[in-house]
């Protein structure tokens, strides 16, 4: 009977568990082309200095438009691009696009202008020489590292043995900010926090998400502000959607927002549209 039973599930599960495996393999295979295909693009996402209003960086943001496939999200096909090390290729590229767009920003805003760059863990590992390609690309344009915010997760600092973090100082050592993503939603520890120099802290959406004037969420953004601040890091909330969230956030002494109620990530070329109006 159990024999049976078995063999039922096997006959069920296999052409739906071989079609996944094929479609997985499928879109590693296709990975591997589509930067020589031009099939990705950065899009840009305004970050919004809460008491000027005006855009005051961007947070880089890649897109894969497959031929046939048609869009596929960065959260499927990045763990993808890590598993197969395309990732370092893919981050390089998406690092050079994020300079050219500081270039171009630069004549509108001024040299502070800052572009942040969603950097994994295993970008850190297996490469030793990534700080100094970033910088002579960078110095190439005539830029600098403080204009590149390396974005990274709190998971990366918790399990960072010694090569990761000296990596990670490499980066700041040539100028490069760094920020914590997502902060919140990893881990409780928070000496990283007094180990490594941090420059912002990105509250995740979640937390933003059901922000009202009681909530216990307010609180817990209220406090990640005060911590922050008296860090001397500054606090930049992602997925801002209304102007309830966004007066809530500006009263708390939340630095910076990031979310569709300024802009949904854009095309370059948008992007420097919508810095020209904020600047103007
Ligand atoms: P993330 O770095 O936390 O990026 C924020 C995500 O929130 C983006 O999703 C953005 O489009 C989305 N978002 C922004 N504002 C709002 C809002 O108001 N409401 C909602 N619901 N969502 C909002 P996206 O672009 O799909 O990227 C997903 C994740 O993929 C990123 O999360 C990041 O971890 C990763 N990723 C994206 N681009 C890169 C990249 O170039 N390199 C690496 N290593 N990872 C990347
Ligand atoms: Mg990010
Ligand atoms: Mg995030
Ligand atoms: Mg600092």
């Amino acid at each position: 009977e159990a024999k049976k039973n078995g063999r039922n599930r096997f006959s069920f599960f296999t052409p739906m568990m071989q079609a996944m495996a094929q479609a997985r393999m499928r879109m590693m295979r296709d990975l591997r082309n589509a930067l020589g295909l031009n099939q990705f693009t950065v899009y840009f996402q305004p970050i919004v200095d809460l008491s000027s209003q005006r855009i005051h960086k961007a947070e880089a943001l890649i897109r894969w438009q497959h031929p046939e496939l048609g869009f596929i999200s960065p959260a499927e096909f990045i763990p993808l691009a890590e598993e197969t090390g395309l990732i370092h290729e893919i981050g390089d590229w998406v690092f050079q696009q994020s300079a050219q767009l500081v270039k171009q920003c630069i004549p509108i805003v001024g040299d502070d202008f800052q572009v942040s760059v969603n950097k994994s863990p295993v970008q850190f590992r297996d490469r030793t020489q990534a700080h100094q390609d970033w910088m002579e690309y960078l110095s190439g344009l005539g830029l600098s590292g403080h204009n590149i915010v390396v974005e990274i997760t709190e998971g990366l600092l918790l399990n960072a043995d010694s090569g990761i973090s000296d990596k990670l100082l490499h980066f700041r050592d040539a100028g490069m900010q760094v920020a914590i993503d997502d902060f919140g939603t990893g881990y409780s520890s928070l000496s990283y926090l007094k180990k490594f120099d941090i420059d912002y802290l990105k509250i995740d959406q979640s937390f933003v998400r059901n922000l009202s004037g009681e909530g216990e969420d307010l609180a817990l953004c209220e406090a990640i502000a005060t911590m922050a601040h008296k860090l001397d890091l500054r606090v930049i909330a992602e997925g801002v959607e209304t102007t309830a969230q966004r007066d809530l956030l500006a009263q708390i002494g939340c630095d910076y927002g990031q979310g569709y109620l300024f802009s949904r990530p854009v095309p370059a070329e948008e992007f420097m549209q919508l810095l020209e109006r904020s600047a103007a």
